[in-house]
């Protein structure tokens, strides 16, 4: 039996010849097909900047920094993320501090936010996790009252959405202050790696452009163009967060293929909750009426007997790989060190999440009977007897 993987990317013939170019051109990196993917991109999410970085950290690391995240202070996240997201916090030399998610969703539980917040509260990570949009109406609020600004982690989110003003909006235009994307194969649309950083600020997109090339005080494209010489100075620490040409060629055509992507996952997602909704022991996962989800992954919830090892297991021997919820950053060693960061609330839902959630095979070009089949599996995973762990009374 052939095994369903649980991500595929949609990679073809298009990128090929789209890298083929940009090698034969003898330009590189960063340089105009990046330029052209930065706008491209812009018009996609509706933003006025988008600066291409190399990953989604180096751009959540550079946003904090825009917004002057520096060391001691907070910033005020969710331990039920991909670790990156913290991390990057850690780069600046703050303090990530952790709050709970919501009961019945893996996001943000803009409820706890304003408790956690202190005088060295510099920052809100959000995070769109799965690719469903967070409550951004709440968090934007409440950082607007405490004049604190928003990032959101939109690694998993390009092309959700959310309903802003009576309008349906990309997530990215952005809604809170920078919005942070991600390329890496498992999102869903890739460049190999690579990041976007999108605001309406042009502060900030200036600086990103500054730090992403070494702090370099000229770009290599207008030194290239110019007839006079021109030396560069470096007026600050930068870093090297550059995209290269042959990643952003294959952005502009994954970009292409986005609407299509999104129809396809959004009908896979209807399908499975319309498979799963009725069965015993699963709990699909729940679309806010204000958000789209571009159904990055699709996260079931196992109901508490449930063993979420035994039911991983019984659908890989069925063919069917997964992978478990989200993982908690505060569990992991490399956050065992007392200053690593501050837990502000009780994480009881985030680690609920992480033990009682499984991640299903969701991707384009996946079938409706091998969609049927992983459901199938499920239902009979969940049920197998053996699997019930032992109840009291
Ligand atoms: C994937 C991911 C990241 C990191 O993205 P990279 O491009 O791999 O650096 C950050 N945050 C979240 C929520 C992610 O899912």
């Amino acid at each position: 039996m052939n095994q369903i993987p649980v991500a595929k990317p949609v990679l073809d013939e298009q990128e090929v010849e789209a890298v083929r170019r940009v090698i034969l051109s003898g330009w590189v990196t960063q340089g105009p097909e990046v330029a052209a993917f930065e706008e491209e991109f812009a018009d996609f999410v509706g933003a006025r900047h988008a600066c291409a970085v190399s990953n989604c950290t180096t751009a959540l690391h550079l946003a904090l920094k825009a917004v002057g995240v520096e060391a001691g202070d907070e910033v005020i996240t969710v331990s039920h993320t991909f670790i990156a997201t913290a991390n990057a916090i850690r780069y600046c030399g703050a303090v990530p501090v952790f709050v709970d998610i919501e009961k019945d969703g893996y996001n943000i539980d803009p409820d706890l936010i304003e408790a956690a917040i202190t005088p060295r509260t510099k920052a809100i990570i959000c995070v769109h996790q799965l690719g469903m949009p967070c409550d951004l109406h709440r968090v934007v609020a409440i950082a607007a009252r405490h004049s604190i600004p928003v990032i959101e982690d939109a690694a998993c989110a390009t092309g959700s959405e959310i309903l802003w003003k009576g309008r349906w909006e990309k997530i990215g235009k952005p809604h809170g202050d920078i919005a942070c994307f991600s390329f890496h194969p498992r999102k869903v649309v890739t460049t190999g790696d690579g990041g976007m950083l999108t605001t309406a600020n042009p502060e900030y997109d200036r600086k990103f452009r500054l730090w992403r090339q070494h702090g370099m005080s000229v770009t290599d494209a207008v030194r290239h163009g110019s007839k006079q010489v021109i030396f560069e100075s470096y007026p600050e620490l930068g870093y090297n967060y550059r995209m290269t040409d042959m990643q952003a060629a294959v952005g502009r055509e994954q970009l292409k293929r986005l609407p299509a992507i999104i129809v396809r996952r959004r009908e896979l997602a209807s399908q499975y909750a319309e498979q799963l909704y009725a069965a015993a022991g699963v709990a699909p996962p729940i679309e806010p009426s204000w958000a789209r989800s571009n159904w990055q992954s699709f996260c079931l919830g196992l109901s508490l007997d449930l063993d979420q090892h035994d039911v991983m297991q019984e659908l890989l021997d069925q063919g069917v790989s997964t992978r478990r919820g989200i993982m908690n950053i505060h569990l992991e060693a490399a956050y065992a060190e007392p200053g690593s960061h501050r837990v502000a609330t009780s994480l009881q839902q985030s680690v609920l999440a992480q033990q009682h959630s499984i991640i299903l095979p969701l991707f384009v070009q996946m079938t409706a009977s091998e969609l049927t089949s992983v459901a199938e599996a499920v239902k009979a995973s969940v049920c197998a007897p053996e699997l019930a762990i032992e109840q009291v009374g």
